[in-house]
């Protein structure tokens, strides 16, 4: 299961960036994954609940932003989101395209702190 690895590195990451601010804890991390990142999203989120136990993170809540597969059709010189990512052709005109413009992403977005002061 690599999601456990990303889970495992996401919280290394996390942790590391923590300690840089200072004292205090993660309220949330969001992640962004691409359709073609072959990440599964209920995989990295049991990952997650097992690699964050004892860290900063072990509270914070885990933000999944999917991304669609957007491909860039040159005979329609625009991007379109694919809605089947087996079929590499643009939706609106039907010419096959392999220029992928999103969907490999698998990007540490944001990292929320608690305020300890306001937190208690
Ligand atoms: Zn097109």
């Amino acid at each position: 299961m690599h999601e456990l690895s990303i889970a495992n590195r996401v919280v290394e990451l996390v942790t590391e960036r923590v300690r840089e601010a200072g004292p205090g804890r993660v309220a949330a991390i969001t992640l962004r994954i691409g359709a073609l990142s072959c990440v599964h999203e209920d995989a990295l989120r049991f990952g997650f609940d097992l690699v964050r136990e004892g860290t900063p993170a072990s509270d914070a809540e885990l933000r999944i932003v999917k991304v669609p597969v957007t491909i860039w059709c040159a005979a329609c010189e625009r991007e379109f989101a694919l809605p089947d990512v087996r079929k590499f052709t643009c939706p609106a005109c039907g010419v096959p395209s392999g220029d992928i413009r999103a969907g490999r992403e698998l990007d540490l977005e944001a990292i929320e702190l608690t305020d300890e002061a306001t937190a208690g």
